[in-house]
């Protein structure tokens, strides 16, 4: 079997490899039942097909925040490197990265988020002190957030940005469209502040504050 991981990289990868291989590809993966069975989320994360594969070779892709980190082993594994022909169908430019002390999103215990509520860029500020008295956390954003500018795409959590999973994960600001949730529903605690009481993202969240995050966050921290 191929194996890749559900990242933006992943996505890029494993259905070519698998269109080179003429497989069907099962993408997505959160559970795996057998061998050739597997769970995978469809409609945004609204469903969970059952997946049976008939390919003889399989190609997948694993969502890594739905499995727990399995011990390193001590195991060698061969490393082969292969000689490719010359590709001139493309041209590579260059990359940009965003630089950035804090944890990698898909990975970090505590995620603190903000919505297109923080008004700025600036005051996401707020939430990077707040993470920081969670022990270090990452920040991430709505997409409405990342559209308005105020923080890079990066950021960004849900079905068309990253997909996380952590211990505790913060939502302020944010409403809770289901485009949101789908990319943060299975953390393991949610926690939502937001001055709408009726606000979508308290039917999710394990603790709610129905408060202005400008009076809350700043409180919150001090506080911790
Ligand atoms: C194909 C498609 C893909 C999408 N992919 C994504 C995705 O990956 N990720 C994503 O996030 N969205 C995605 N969206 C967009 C999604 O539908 C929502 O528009 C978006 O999530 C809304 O972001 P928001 O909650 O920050 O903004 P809003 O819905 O505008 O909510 C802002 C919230 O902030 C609260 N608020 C305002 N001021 C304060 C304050 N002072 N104190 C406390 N609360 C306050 C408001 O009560 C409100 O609930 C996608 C949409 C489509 C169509």
């Amino acid at each position: 079997a191929v194996v890749g991981t559900s990242s933006k990289f992943g996505a890029t990868i494993i259905p070519r490899v698998a269109a080179l291989l003429q497989v069907s590809p099962v993408t997505d993966i959160v559970q795996i039942l057998a061998k050739d069975t597997f769970i995978r989320p469809m409609y945004a994360g609204n469903a969970l097909a059952k997946v049976q594969t008939k390919e003889g070779f399989q190609v997948l892709s694993i969502r890594p925040t739905s499995f727990e980190k399995a011990p390193l082993q001590d195991t060698t594994v061969t490393v082969e490197t292969i000689e490719v022909a010359e590709f001139t169908d493309s041209v590579w430019v260059g990359e940009s990265v965003q630089q950035s002390d804090r944890p990698d999103l898909g990975s970090a215990a505590v995620v603190v988020s903000g919505g297109r509520g923080m008004q700025s860029g600036e005051n996401f500020g707020l939430l990077e002190q707040l993470a920081d008295k969670l022990g270090g956390g990452a920040v991430g954003a709505s997409r409405a957030a990342v559209d308005a500018g105020m923080v890079p795409n990066d950021m960004q959590v849900g079905q068309t940005g990253k997909v996380v999973a952590p211990d505790l994960y913060l939502a302020v600001g944010i409403s809770g469209a289901i485009q949101h949730l789908s990319g943060m529903r299975d953390s393991k605690t949610i926690v939502a502040i937001n001055k709408d009481p009726d606000a979508p993202i308290f039917q999710v969240a394990d603790y709610g504050l129905a408060q202005d995050l400008f009076e809350a966050v700043p409180e919150l921290t001090e506080k911790l």
